[in-house]
């Protein structure tokens, strides 16, 4: 089982609420305020692990949260931070946004990832006393943790892709070639998961990558092929197998064509990575003149990978045709995940209860405030709408709000109604 995309849902921890509470000692008439800080809460993290190479883990479970940060508590005492998510993948995870479908961040070097930080704490009451102000009957809540619904895609990280027919002898090169184990057959679509093998040519050394076998349609998604064709996307150089001797009753030179149709098919970028041709099972014989066809398409190495021929000189090939290559593509972030943190100052909401009167404010309430016409039965209901969605009205039944008391937000005046 082979398992390299998946949709989950992720949520940083909620920071813990701020505490209301004042010294009382013996013989102190009023103490001062004393109630503690929230704890903050846990952040969502991704790490690299490379003892893995297949989604798998997240078949079972599709969410991650993390978890909350404690209330503050009298005396000062702070809330307990709640600990971070580490969530583990496979090098090569590419994060998307499940809407957008835009990437949040390839997982391809090996530095931790976080995808959510946890909510920070709310401050306890203990901040808020001033000249004016000494007994604060308020201390602030913690801000909700962010949530996302992302899509991980698991795509490998390999130097050289292997593309060709089923049974032209993939797998035989690549164990070859390396310490690799495929799976060897004369079956077709053996190799039911991709296989990652470093191969070594004197001083250096590259990852080659075994995908199974392409077939005609494989890129309308018609067989196996075209899910696995994400894992040679970003190889820098493609090496095409087609079996010489024609065992299978096939013709290389067709077979070749289709491959590359598929390819071009499935991405046309991936259908221009430079290719290396390799006319395989020579130890069964061929036909000059299909060497002389295939030819005009790149240059053809004739090899045997069942009894190791022309392999050294293929290597050497490869390694120097990869110095001249740009590295393996690593995608570029395209939606940044601060944007989806709720701890950002324009992001946030304060409310202030001053005789009953609920005072909010928050850049991005500005901005949609400013765009309400409060005459218009229906922009209105618009703007209740959004203060609903984006959690205001739970954030004011919180405090305490009553149906009739006033709601102001940047001087403009409403009676609050359920
Ligand atoms: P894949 O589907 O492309 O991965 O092909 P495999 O590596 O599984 O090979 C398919 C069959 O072809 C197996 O029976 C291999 O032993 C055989 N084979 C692979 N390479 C050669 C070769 O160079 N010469 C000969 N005679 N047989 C080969
Ligand atoms: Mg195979």
């Amino acid at each position: 089982m082979f398992l390299d995309k998946v949709d989950i849902y992720i949520k940083a921890g909620n920071g813990g609420n701020g505490a209301v509470s004042f010294l009382r000692e013996k013989y102190v008439a009023a103490g001062g305020p004393n109630g503690g800080d929230g704890g903050r809460g846990g952040s969502v993290i991704f790490m690299v692990d490379e003892g893995i190479n297949t989604l798998l883990s997240f078949k079972h479970r599709r969410k991650y949260i993390a978890e909350s940060g404690d209330n503050g508590m009298q005396k000062k005492f702070h809330g307990k931070n709640g600990s971070d998510l580490i969530i583990k993948v496979p090098l090569g995870t590419v994060i998307r946004d499940k809407e957008t479908g835009k990437i949040i961040k390839d997982m391809s070097e090996k530095e931790p990832f976080i995808a959510l930080k946890g909510g920070k704490g709310g401050w306890g009451n203990m901040h808020f006393a001033t000249p004016t102000r000494q007994v604060p009957l308020f201390a602030k809540s913690g801000i909700t943790g962010s949530e996302w619904n992302i899509t991980l895609e698991l795509k490998m990280i390999a130097d050289v892709g292997l593309v060709g027919f089923p049974n032209v002898g993939k797998s035989t090169l690549l164990s070859y070639v390396s310490s690799a184990r495929p799976k060897i057959a004369d079956y077709h679509f053996t190799t039911l998961s991709p296989n990652l093998g470093v191969v070594s040519v004197y001083d250096s050394t590259f990852v080659m990558a075994d995908i199974p076998g392409l077939i005609e349609g494989a890129s309308e998604g018609a067989g196996l092929g075209h899910d696995f064709l994400r894992h040679i996307d970003r190889c820098r150089l493609i090496l095409h197998i087609v079996d010489i001797s024609g065992s299978e009753g096939r013709n290389p030179v067709e077979d070749f064509r289709m491959i590359n149709a598929e390819l071009t098919n499935y991405s046309p970028e991936l259908g221009k990575r430079p290719q290396i041709i390799a006319a395989n099972k020579s130890d069964l014989g061929y036909d000059e003149a299909v060497i002389k066809e295939l030819s005009e398409f790149g240059e053809v190495f004739l090899i045997s990978g069942a009894i190791g021929e022309g392999i050294d000189k293929l290597l050497m090939h490869i390694t120097a045709k990869l110095k001249e290559l740009p590295p393996v593509t690593i995608y570029e972030s395209e939606q940044p995940s601060d944007e989806h943190d709720n701890n950002r100052a324009d992001r946030q909401t304060e409310i202030i209860v001053e005789d009953n009167i609920y005072y909010i404010t928050g850049d991005w309430l500005k901005k949609v405030a400013g765009s309400v016409n409060f005459d218009d039965r229906e922009s209105l209901q618009y703007f209740q709408r959004v203060l609903r969605k984006s959690g205001v009205i739970d954030l004011l039944e919180q405090r305490g709000i009553q149906e009739g008391d006033t709601v102001n937000i940047y001087d403009m005046k409403f009676d609050f109604e359920r």
